[in-house]
């Protein structure tokens, strides 16, 4: 059988904002495509896809992940990131930690090599450290603020200009898989810990539904469960984009806030939403890339 007949499909995303995601960005989610979709092709597992096409958007520095992370109010990078497997359930997670240059390996190994699902802070870096995980020093500290200086500087919850990362694939066994990985969002408390490493909030991945990668303001994410939203109403027969758009105008009713999210079913069925201008996104599918600033005008299937 060749690629094209096996229904295999990567998507991956940049974050979701009002701005136009640069030319750079764009052909970094073109390589993050390439690197996972190579994994499909040699008949990988999704979660192996979802994995190295993150690893490619957190080394390229041009998103609020890894390399190019947002900092938090007292000048240090704290990153969150998970992964899920939607043939098992099994999941990984880490949240604010420090001195990675690829939290979504760490998140793996928590899914892989721990009882657990959720790492935080130092215990998660010295995971990653005794897996051989590559440290990275991050940028240089600011200076360190006092309470007061911080709830001065602190700001309604908004989205980064450059965007969180993430991706979801369906293999050739019709296995599907979720990751996403992040620096957060502008203005945030030392500590705070957004949608991206929760489970069912920003990644869900079954294969009885589909694969979902959340992006936008981690504090309604989380309130409206967003991923698992969104699985539950593809379990029920409704498609990607239905279910995607369904959720998204929920949140923005109910709670408030801008998001995106990229889906994709074990049936091959996908889609790429945003109630936001720009989503920096694209999809993979029969050797095809697509890839535009815009989840709405990439396609749906
Ligand atoms: N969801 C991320 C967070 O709240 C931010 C983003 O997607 O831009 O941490």
């Amino acid at each position: 059988m060749t690629g094209a007949d096996r229904g295999l499909v990567i998507l991956v995303h940049g974050g979701c904002g009002p701005r136009r995601p640069s030319s750079r960005a764009v052909a970094e989610i073109r390589r993050a495509l390439a690197a996972g979709f190579e994994i499909l092709a040699r008949d990988g597992s999704a979660v192996d896809a979802v994995e190295a096409a993150v690893v490619v958007l957190e080394a390229s520095g041009r998103f609020n992940a890894g390399k190019g992370s947002q900092r938090q109010l007292d000048g240090i990078v704290r990153m969150d990131a998970s992964i899920m497997d939607g043939r098992t359930l099994a999941a990984g997670a880490v949240a604010s930690l420090e001195g990675v240059l690829n939290p979504v390996r760490v998140a793996r190994c928590v899914m892989d090599a721990t009882p657990h699902v959720l790492l935080a802070g130092p215990w998660a870096r010295r995971l990653a450290r005794h897996h051989g995980i590559p440290a990275w020093a991050g940028p240089t500290p600011r200076r360190r603020l006092s309470w007061k200086g911080l709830y001065q500087r602190l700001a309604a919850p908004r989205a980064a200009d450059t965007g969180t990362v993430g991706a979801v694939a369906r293999d050739a066994a019709g296995h599907v898989a979720a990751a996403t990985s992040t620096g957060g969002i502008r203005r945030m408390l030392p500590g705070r810990v957004g949608d991206s490493p929760l489970i069912g909030a920003g990644t869900y991945a079954d294969d009885g539904a589909g694969a979902v990668s959340m992006t936008g303001v981690g504090e309604a994410i989380i309130r409206g469960a967003l991923a698992r939203l969104i699985a539950s109403d593809l379990a029920l027969g409704r498609t990607p984009r239905a279910a995607g758009q369904r959720a998204l105008a929920w949140m923005r009713r109910r709670i408030g806030g801008e998001a995106g999210a990229i889906i994709a079913t074990g049936a091959g069925a996908f889609a790429l939403v945003h109630t936001t201008r720009y989503m920096a996104c694209g999809v993979r599918r029969k050797g095809l890339v697509r890839v535009a600033a815009s989840g709405t005008r990439v396609g749906d299937r």
